[in-house]
């Protein structure tokens, strides 16, 4: 009889046998000594080389179309040409949309705390004079935004996501009843960390369902718009448009940076919203800032040029990227594919892929990884408060690491999932 590569089907002798081979696999894995780090979507050096000339930009340049002169205070909604080139990209008109300053997270936090110290524009009151409040969470989902969230002090639930984005009924269901739930957590386009695009049925039900909260918002981070890893790109769906013809204009916040696309932790962010979302916003943001960083906005605009340059910058991003992902991939199904206790996202862009593990081993696979030097994000991070109910969930960021430890980290990793599955079956 040919030996079962299939773990959950093999026998007990197949088993103790898959045991001992990964065993001695794992043995010379430790050997190694690798120091290889899987945690953060970070961008690769090589990447951000593709906006070095950023740096000599704008040059003596101080001056926007309109003759105004950016090294002062003041412009408080951000360059009209940047927002023109980015309105373009997100499906946002430029009246409704912002540039801000280096971080789309620092936003998302500002308009959570401006709404818990003094209500958003339909709120009866502020959020933290509410006896509760609560966030849905889509899980597996981006850690930060649930690590914030917590921070706040708002208590979060989390909400499956499937192939064409969260499980509307089950929002729809909550929302409907609960109105202390004031939010939801959503990454559009290409989600962190299963790659996910929400369908536009998904996205008309969430800007039309019926909410108990008149101040219910969406917080619609489209981080990863214009990141395609294949010839298309998904559109952003015009979230505001179908919001107001829905008759909750107010409803979604939409939020997106440039952080993957020129220098992370210096480009620039923008903030989407209704006219009446963006006055408020802007009316609590005026008293702690004078305006933001309008010179690094020309900068993005000379180094763009139009909506055209953004596309055609992201095609080199995503020549660097894809051999990457396609590597990951590639490895995931030699060395777990036959074995079928494992499953992962094959996105079409983004940052990421999710890796479910067999049930209840992602912890110990993070730590045997750990000890043989591959640094994971902790198992449970893409889940409210750390928590992944079923504890088999791994977010794998390929981005950073070049082509030769990428290979050295995921065939580790794989042999890290299979040890810690037979461990389990033997139990
Ligand atoms: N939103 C998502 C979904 C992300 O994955 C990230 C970074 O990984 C960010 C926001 C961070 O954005 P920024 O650098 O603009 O703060």
């Amino acid at each position: 009889m040919p030996r079962q590569t299939q773990i959950g089907l093999m026998s007990h002798a197949e088993l103790v046998s898959e045991h001992e081979t990964q065993t001695a696999n794992y043995a010379k894995l430790e050997t190694e000594k690798l120091t290889l780090d899987l945690t953060r979507g970070k961008p690769s050096p090589e990447q951000l080389d593709l906006s070095l000339e950023l740096l000599t930009l704008p040059g003596t340049e101080f001056r926007d179309a309109a003759g105004t002169d950016l090294r002062n205070y003041g412009g408080q909604q951000g360059l009209p040409e940047l927002r023109a080139i980015f309105g373009e990209l997100l499906g946002i008109p430029v009246a409704n949309l912002l540039a801000g300053n280096n971080s789309s997270l620092e936003l998302m936090h500002e308009v959570l705390t401006f709404s818990l110290l003094y209500g958003t524009a339909d709120s009866a009151r502020r959020w933290v004079d509410e006896p509760v409040v609560k966030f849905l969470c889509p899980s597996p989902g981006y850690d930060r935004h649930f690590a914030m969230t917590q921070a706040l002090g708002i208590e979060m639930i989390p909400i499956e996501i499937g192939p064409e984005g969260p499980d509307v009924h089950a929002i729809a269901a909550a929302v409907a009843a609960d109105p202390q739930i004031k939010g939801l957590w959503a990454v559009p386009n290409y989600a962190n960390p299963t790659g996910v695009t929400f369908s536009e049925d998904i996205v008309r039900e969430l800007v039309s369902m019926p909410a108990a909260a008149p101040d219910f918002r969406l917080f619609w981070d489209n981080a990863y718009a214009v990141h395609p890893l294949t010839d298309t790109t998904e559109p952003s769906l015009d979230v505001l448009g179908l919001a107001a013809t829905a008759g909750n204009p107010n409803r979604p916040f939409v939020f997106a940076s440039t952080s993957k696309i020129t220098f992370a932790g210096s480009g620039v962010s923008f903030l989407g919203g209704s006219t009446a979302n963006l006055d408020w916003y802007l009316k609590h943001a005026a008293k702690k800032s004078i305006g933001p960083d309008k010179i690094n906005h020309l900068r993005h605009v000379k180094f763009f040029g139009d909506a055209d340059g953004v596309r055609a910058h992201m095609q080199k991003h995503r020549a660097i990227l894809e051999p990457k992902f396609a590597l990951v991939l590639r490895i995931l199904e030699d060395r777990l594919g036959a074995s079928k206790i494992a499953s992962w996202t094959e996105p079409k862009g983004g940052y990421f892929i999710s890796l479910d593990v067999l049930e209840g081993t992602a912890a110990r696979v993070v730590a045997l990884a750990k000890a043989a030097g591959i640094a994971l994000t902790p198992a449970g991070s893409a889940f409210p408060y750390g928590k992944d109910p079923e504890d088999k969930n791994i977010r794998i960021a390929p981005s950073f690491p070049p082509l030769g430890d990428l290979e050295k980290a995921m065939d580790g990793l794989a042999t890290c999932v299979l040890l810690a599955a037979t461990e389990k079956l033997l139990d």
